[in-house]
């Protein structure tokens, strides 16, 4: 037995923060919380001078740390951790891959309900007694706090009427007048209905007629007790009585008032409690049979198969082959054999039309997790999923980073978008990859799934590091569309053209119109036109912070930086030679609009961009709109491209097909064909309504558009796989973009030129691109200056190399020289 006199074992915790700080943080545990803590529940502690903020534990031990006093945890606020092992192994792994502290994961991966937050409140100092020290306004707010206790800032000023009021407050803890404390909050608030039930001792007939009897008397609490039973029919069956009525009900009644029904609980007759609910609508699940088809069925057992020896298996299955219905199959079996699954989706994919199918299936062990969503919702879903209500996720990229413990199966859907990859702030990941680790450290399978793959996986899948299956027949007969190429340098040559509309355009558009079948026009450019233009002088407005032109939009009547979001008037007079000749230049989908409606104007037409679904339901309501058939035509960027499956569309336009497709960037084949390929999948998706495909070029004989029409995936691939192998590009090597940035442009260079030949002294010239300017040269009022680094796949050793760059990148950051350089590292970089 331990003597009475032996210490106790101090402990320590090492703790993320989620802040961005390279190192984990030690404090110490207070004795009374140390039989409670764990590995990975949040704790509160002090961090600087003045913060509170959540922590998540990372290891338990008994080593004070060597270089500082470390300091007492404040409050422990889980008792079960709220992140797991598994999770805490997936942030390392991100944070090491991809050059990011594990602090920055954390943030990302918690919702926002999770983390506490402080605010800094003030109360009297209780050995106060000078009162004759005080100025007037010191006076007030000395006051103020003595009828509420305490006061936080913001009531401070509120009171006082004026914003800077750190001067009073130093001035009142130094007369040691008040006591500065931070309060802590927890954001989540669950969602609570409020309720009213019997007391037990009534629910028997005999007790119920009693006491119906009894408020004879008072008979506005008798009617409450009838109102209750006409919902709660007690009587029949004792066992209703239990789950109780909305106290809602009553106070939306004129008749019910407040007071008989306190009366009656105050009585003793009924009684008040609360329930936790979801915020999540509890949607059964309905045992709509799918058979799948031949295809289908073939499809599913081959990844079967392969996943007995494959981690990874690509599914190529054509717009409209019924990807879905195979995933569902595959999820089912999965979650029949008790791990989880995580479906991952494309931001813009994931309010639609999947998540109903899905929810159709799958009911409520199937949990959404969305950006668009609420910080409450988040957090349900967080904890959903750590008590094993939802065994099944739909989710965006950052659904990665959910407390999963046993995932049999992760499926990323429409694997080639680039939305999977985080630009900013960081970690810079991308989903898709972080989804294969995370499936090896959880030793369960991921199935990525496209119609246009992205060349990375279509290699690894014909090199057999990832398994292959393909589905080339569309659902139920439905064929592929037809395509016509409209050469509108012929079209303009011999006047046919009607601003961007080409005649044969508007002809299938008239057509269609009268058939009363529906159009999606995509021009892959928002706002009105591009930019503005004087005529005489040449003179275009640009951003004052960017080096870009400003995108005029017409409806809000202003001119907009699509980069930093600067937004000013429309002058229509030159500034530089003050002609009034100031015209739209180039196109986007508002312009389209507009064209449209002037050349039809009984059509009735919707418009898709970012700049139309800001609001949180508005995305969907077009779809919705759309899908009833309130809309003949539909113009978009990619948006309209995303997944979609419409019954009645029978003509996709695409415009401006050429600036896609020579995009300067050497991913620029790869993303037109995957681009192009999907928005043309929205046309002709029932066997019944075959669908075209127009689109307007200056050069109908190129190969790219080619291989687009034939839906000739495999020779796109084997002409750019060549030109990767040749130019040293993914999948060959992995790419490191390094981005130097500073507000002052020879500053930026110079850190840039530096960085630059630091890094090709080791690596070599061959592997070290630039530094050179990105397209847009200038944003938010910082030069940029991209390095771009190659390493080979094979041959290199990564993390030597990663560690290396980020040495020298350390080196430029503390260069004395170079004052407040930032540098941005993005590993594998799109
Ligand atoms: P993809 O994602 O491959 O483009 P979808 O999964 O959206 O294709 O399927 C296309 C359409 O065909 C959808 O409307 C879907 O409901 C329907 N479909 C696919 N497979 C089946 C099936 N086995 N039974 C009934 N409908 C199906
Ligand atoms: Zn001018
Ligand atoms: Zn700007």
């Amino acid at each position: 037995m331990a003597s009475l006199f032996e210490e106790e074992t101090t402990f320590f915790a090492d703790l993320i923060l989620p802040v961005p700080i390279p190192s984990l943080f030690t404090y110490r545990v207070p004795r009374e919380m140390s039989g409670m803590i764990k590995v990975g529940a949040r704790v509160i502690v002090q961090f600087g001078q003045k913060r509170v903020i959540t922590a998540v534990v990372a290891n338990i031990h008994s080593n004070p740390p060597s270089k500082y006093q470390a300091k007492y945890i404040l409050e422990l606020l889980d008792e079960q951790p709220i992140v797991t092992t598994r999770q805490l192994e997936l942030f390392n792994w991100v944070a090491e891959y991809y050059l990011c502290n594990i602090g920055e994961v954390l943030n990302i991966a918690l919702p926002a309900g999770l983390k506490i937050t402080s605010q800094s409140r003030i109360q009297l100092n209780p050995e106060f007694e000078h009162d004759d020290l005080l100025t007037d306004q010191e006076r007030i707010v000395i006051d103020e706090i003595k009828r509420h206790q305490t006061l936080s800032y913001e009531e401070v000023e509120r009171l006082l009427q004026r914003s800077n009021i750190t001067a009073i407050i130093k001035s009142l803890v130094g007369k040691r007048a008040v006591i500065l404390f931070e309060e802590v909050k927890e954001r989540y608030k669950p969602k609570v209905v409020r309720k009213i039930r019997l007391n037990a001792s009534y629910t028997s007939n005999d007790a119920l007629s009693k006491l119906a009897a009894s408020l004879d008397k008072t008979p506005k609490q008798q009617e409450i007790l009838l109102k209750y039973l006409s919902y709660i029919p007690v009587y029949n069956n004792p066992d209703l009585n239990s789950k109780g009525l909305d106290k809602s009900i009553f106070s939306q009644d004129d008749n019910v008032s407040d007071a008989s029904l306190n009366t009656l609980v105050k009585k003793g007759i009924f009684e008040q409690f609360e329930i936790f609910i979801s915020r999540f609508d509890d949607i059964p699940a309905s045992n709509a049979v799918i058979t799948l088809t031949e295809t289908q069925k073939e499809a599913s057992q081959q990844i079967h198969a392969l996943f007995a020896e494959k981690e990874v298996v690509l599914l190529h299955g054509i717009t409209g082959s019924g990807k879905t219905e195979v995933y569902i199959e595959l999820i089912k079996q999965v979650l029949e054999s008790g791990s989880q699954v995580l479906f991952l989706l494309p931001e813009i994919a994931l309010t639609t039309q999947i998540v109903v199918r899905l929810r159709k299936v799958f009911g409520d062990v199937m949990g959404i997790y969305h950006s668009k969503f609420s910080d409450n919702e988040r957090v349900e879903v967080w904890k959903g999923i750590l008590d094993g209500k939802f065994q099944f996720v739909v989710g965006v990229r950052s659904a990665v980073f959910l407390p999963f413990d046993n995932l049999g199966l992760i499926i990323v859907d429409e694997e080639h978008e680039t939305s999977y990859k985080q630009h900013d702030p960081a970690p810079r990941y991308n989903a898709r990859d972080v989804a294969v680790i995370m499936s090896y450290m959880h030793k369960g399978k991921t199935l990525l799934g496209s119609a246009t793959p992205s060349l990375e996986s279509y290699y690894h899948a014909q090199t057999g590091r990832y398994g292959f299956v393909e589905m080339k027949q569309r659902f139920g007969n439905a064929a592929l569309p037809t395509f016509e190429l409209i050469d509108t340098k012929k079209e303009k040559k011999s006047k046919k053209m009607k601003n961007e509309f080409s005649s044969v355009l508007i002809d299938h558009l008239k057509l269609n119109l009268q058939n009363k079948e529906q159009t999606i026009l995509f021009q892959n450019r928002r706002g009105y036109s591009p930019y503005l233009q004087c005529e005489i002088c040449n003179w275009i407005p640009e951003c004052a912070n960017c080096d870009v032109s400003l995108t005029y939009h017409m409806k809000a009547g202003e001119l907009r930086c699509h980069y930093c979001g600067h937004k000013e008037e429309v002058t229509r007079t030159c500034p530089q030679c003050g002609s009034t000749q100031v015209k739209t230049m180039g196109y986007g989908t508002e312009k389209i609009e507009d064209e449209i409606h002037s050349m039809f104007p009984e059509a009735r037409v919707q418009r898709m961009d970012l700049d139309t679904t800001r609001a949180k339901n508005a995305y969907q309501q077009i779809i919705s709109e759309f899908e009833e058939g309130g809309i003949d035509i539909l113009v978009g960027t990619q948006m309209v491209s995303k997944g979609l499956d419409f019954d009645n569309v029978s003509i996709v336009g695409i415009f401006d097909a050429d600036r896609i497709i020579h995009f300067p960037e050497f991913r620029a084949s790869e993303r037109a064909f995957q681009m192009l390929t999907q928005v043309s999948g929205r046309a002709g998706r029932r066997a019944e309504k075959p669908g075209k495909v127009l689109i307007q070029t200056n050069n109908p004989g190129q190969r790219l558009l080619e291989r687009i029409i034939n839906n000739d995936y495999e020779g796109m691939y084997a002409a750019e796989i060549e030109e990767r192998e040749k130019f040293h590009y993914p999948p060959f090597t992995r790419l490191i973009k390094v981005t130097v940035k500073h507000v002052d442009e020879a500053t930026s260079s110079k850190a840039a030129k530096v960085l630059a030949e630091k890094l090709t002294a080791n690596l070599g010239a061959s592997r070290v691109l630039g530094p050179q300017p990105p397209l847009v040269e200038r944003v938010r009022n910082q030069f940029l200056f991209d390095i771009l680094i190659k390493l080979e796949r094979e041959k290199i050793n990564f993390k030597a190399a990663k560690s290396f760059i980020q040495e020298k990148v350390i080196d430029i950051l503390t260069d004395k020289t170079l004052k407040s350089i930032q540098v941005v590292i993005d590993v594998d970089c799109l």
